[in-house]
């Protein structure tokens, strides 16, 4: 144990020492060499890269007045906020970057108890809420005895300029090493965990996928996903305001404004799409039922061929007559990519090149992966990077765990050591829990090694949570959850209920039930009732049998 600590220590040392040497700066620190260029188009209106970093700078500014340190840096400090998908998000994240602190974006469409949860888990020193949001988490500030500030609206974030003595930026220059954000997702075991990600992890991040995917300051990406998500944050949001480029937020998914804007000639036209396979599926359920004309077909397909030069699909596995579909009705195959909270991205389908139906494809630029047997020998079976993966010779096409290393993989799960060591290997290899394959000189993902995680619309779903909030429903005894295989869904949460005896319930009374305490993404979808919860002689419920029913 003692010599896996001084390796692990020893890797982390080389590569804090390596983001040093390549360090430019957090992501902020590019706006303002792209001045009046158009960072971001929301429903307020248009927002330029000095709009956003002027507003950073006066919200900066009220942050450190709210937390009396005028002029000094934040370090250490976590800034939560809960903002809408627009120009205020980033404002408030990059305000909190600005103090030298730690952005820890919520959710909006998580209950009270989760947003308290994460306020307290995440030690927040000051809450800010975007103007919907203010309703919210107001009286949760005062509750839990934190400052707590109000953004204007959107549209006029900009009176943050008038903002009291503002001194951002004060002389720090360890940013590399500096905790960025904190994101939290649900693991197999107990409450979600914050993954803690460094200005070098984000830089490492950004850096792979806008050399790998080609991104320009030319770009326009539309952007409809949550803004908690490494998805949302990294791949649509960091990287476009890291190259310079414009993205168009909407503040939900809703699958007819987004072929609008997908086909709509008003500048600045889209040009570049990522979503979850889950989107692609409500998108093409949409074309189906109103776009039926061959005229309007055609135009489609035109706009999408001739306009689009990127559409990528990840965060869960893109079933194949989705990814046909697709192509058949935009002419693009969509880009496949794997990745992961705690990793950033790691392995991608090429850019140019044969994009290979149901294969995640190869590691990104500075992404190193291994697949090992999960046996005692913990053999690997293949190891590789972006330019070669070399198998062990017996072993070709072998399952195992997948594990990766790199600059991007994260630091550490906030305050919790113990979950941290476990989730690296000795010699400092994150494992995924993700069963993988190479053949054909590319990557395949089978599957979450644990049933306990459920991947619904892209969102990561802990089934334990899921059990812990239905035990507390008065009427039920017992419950399994599992995610059962779906087209649409990817998986859909799927409870199996024991009730107290004599009792009847239905989903749609589980349903209404739930929603008073759940966050919508994780209420059951399915109901199975049961006389008797199959458990065998430990107590324990099989569910991968369960799943077989
Ligand atoms: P999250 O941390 O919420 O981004 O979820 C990461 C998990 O999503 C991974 O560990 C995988 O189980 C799953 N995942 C992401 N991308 C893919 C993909 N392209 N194919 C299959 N599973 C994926």
């Amino acid at each position: 144990w003692l010599l896996g600590g001084v390796l692990r220590r020893a890797y982390t040392s080389t590569r804090a020492r390596q983001a040093t040497a390549g360090d430019s700066g957090p992501v902020f620190s590019r706006a303002p060499a792209y001045r009046d260029k158009l960072a971001i188009v929301d429903d307020s209106g248009s927002h330029s890269y000095r709009d956003l970093y002027g507003s950073s700078r006066g919200l900066a500014g009220r942050i450190k007045a709210a937390l009396d340190c005028p002029s000094g840096d934040l370090h250490g400090k976590r800034i939560t906020f809960l903002c809408a998908n627009d120009a205020s998000y980033t404002v408030a994240q990059w305000a909190s970057w600005m103090c030298g602190g730690t952005a820890v974006p919520l959710y909006r469409k998580h209950p009270l108890s989760e947003l308290e949860y994460i306020i307290s888990d995440s030690q927040s020193s000051l809450l800010v809420a975007g103007q919907p949001y203010a309703d919210t988490l107001e009286p949760l500030a005062h509750r839990l005895g934190l400052p707590y500030l109000q953004l204007p609206p959107t549209s006029s974030l900009s009176s943050l300029l008038e903002a009291p003595e503002t001194q951002p930026e004060p002389g720090i220059t360890d940013w590399a090493q500096r905790p960025a954000m904190i994101i939290y997702t649900s693991g197999t075991t107990g409450r979600p965990k914050g993954v803690l990600h460094t200005h070098s992890n984000i830089q490492a991040m950004v850096q792979g996928l806008v050399s790998e995917w080609g991104w320009s300051r030319d770009d326009v990406i539309l952007h409809t996903l949550p803004l908690h998500h490494i998805h949302g944050i990294v791949n649509k949001l960091l990287c476009p305001l890291w190259v310079g480029a414009t993205t168009v937020m909407l503040p939900t998914f809703q699958p007819q404004k987004v072929w609008e804007v997908l086909l709509s000639s008003k500048a600045p036209m889209v040009n570049v799409f990522m979503a979850v396979p889950t989107i692609y599926s409500k998108l093409i359920q949409h074309y189906e039922q109103h776009f039926t004309q061959p005229r309007v077909q055609d135009f489609v397909r035109a706009v999408c061929k001739e306009r689009i030069r990127l559409m990528v699909s990840g965060s869960a596995a893109l079933p194949q007559p989705t990814l046909l579909r697709w192509e058949e009705i935009t002419g693009h195959t969509l880009l496949e990519r794997y990745g992961m909270t705690e990793i950033g991205m790691a392995l991608s389908n090429p850019l140019k090149g044969p994009r290979i139906p149901g294969a995640v494809g190869v590691p990104l630029p500075g992404v190193e992966v291994r697949i090992v047997m999960t046996n005692a020998t913990s053999t690997t079976i293949a190891e590789g990077n972006s330019r070669e993966t070399q198998v062990r010779s017996g072993l070709e096409g072998k399952e195992g765990e997948l594990m990766v290393r790199g600059d991007q993989v994260f630091t550490e799960y906030w305050n919790k050591p113990e979950a941290t060591r476990e989730s690296f290997t000795e010699d400092g290899w994150f494992k995924t829990g993700d069963t993988a394959v190479y053949k054909d000189g590319v990557y395949w993902i089978m599957g979450r090694t644990s049933v306990d995680i459920i991947k619904s619309a892209g969102y990561k779903i802990s089934a334990l949570e899921v059990e812990r909030h239905l035990l507390a429903h008065p009427d039920i005894t017992d419950v399994a959850v599992i995610g059962v295989r779906d087209a649409t869904w990817g998986q859909k949460v799927t409870a199996v209920v024991q009730l107290k005896w004599g009792l009847s319930m239905t989903l749609s009374e589980l349903k209404t039930w739930a929603r008073e305490h759940m966050a919508p993404y994780t209420i059951p979808t399915g109901l199975v009732l049961v006389e008797e919860m199959p458990r065998n002689q430990m107590g324990k419920v099989n569910k991968k049998d369960l799943l077989k029913h």
